[in-house]
């Protein structure tokens, strides 16, 4: 394959991104000098190399100084361990921290299609169950707030989430709720601003 139509194809699997937007990168990246091709090129190699998955949130870090493999919120002593924040991309939880939220999160990974026969195939869930239940039985969790986008498949996956932990929370003790009105039709939390999601978190029920 000629190495146009080869880069062409590798960002057309970007998310969002079809076949007009991938050539025009690629014009873009002919149009530039070699020098950017090789700080990208660079960059994207490093990223493997220098990054994590945090183990108790799932969500991907910059290794830095963190040698135990959890990120700077999980590794941190004075975040509020009795809130569980669960939100489906890592990019939501840079948008709730402007809120002024200090508990914990978990990374589901996305949202589950409405016609899905299996719901594990696209979010963590047997991953968060694993991480409910522990945290749980170690008296650290009271509530567990479910922040999942105000659209069908958001309100979707959220019923099939409910669904699996309301038992494991009658069990041991910790309520489930979701974000409350100020999160407008359609949204997603990482589009919405901080002051609404500080609103949508003051009411939830
Ligand atoms: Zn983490």
């Amino acid at each position: 394959m000629n190495p146009i139509e080869r880069l062409t194809d590798l960002f057309e699997k970007f998310p969002g991104i079809g076949p007009r937007q991938a050539r025009r990168f690629v014009q873009f990246l002919l149009s530039e000098n070699p020098g950017f091709r090789g700080d990208l090129s660079e960059a994207i190699k490093h990223l493997g190399i220098e990054t994590a998955q945090c183990t108790s949130c799932m969500r991907w870090y910059a290794k830095g100084s963190q040698q135990n493999g959890l990120c700077s919120i999980c590794g941190n002593p004075s975040r509020d361990k009795s809130m569980l924040f669960i939100v489906e991309k890592d990019a939501d939880i840079d948008n709730v921290e402007h809120s002024g939220f200090r508990g914990l999160y978990f990374v589901l990974g996305g949202t589950i299609p409405l016609a899905s026969e299996e719901p594990e195939r696209h979010i963590r869930l047997r991953e968060l169950l694993k991480r409910v239940e522990a945290d749980a039985a170690k008296l650290q969790l009271n509530e567990l707030i479910l922040g999942l986008s105000a659209t069908t498949e958001g309100d979707h996956t959220r019923l099939i989430i409910q669904e699996k932990l309301l038992p494991i929370s009658e069990g041991l003790n910790f309520k489930i709720t979701s974000l409350g009105r100020g999160l407008s039709t359609g949204s997603e939390l990482e589009y919405a601003d901080p002051d609404t999601i500080a609103s949508a978190l003051s009411s939830r029920q």
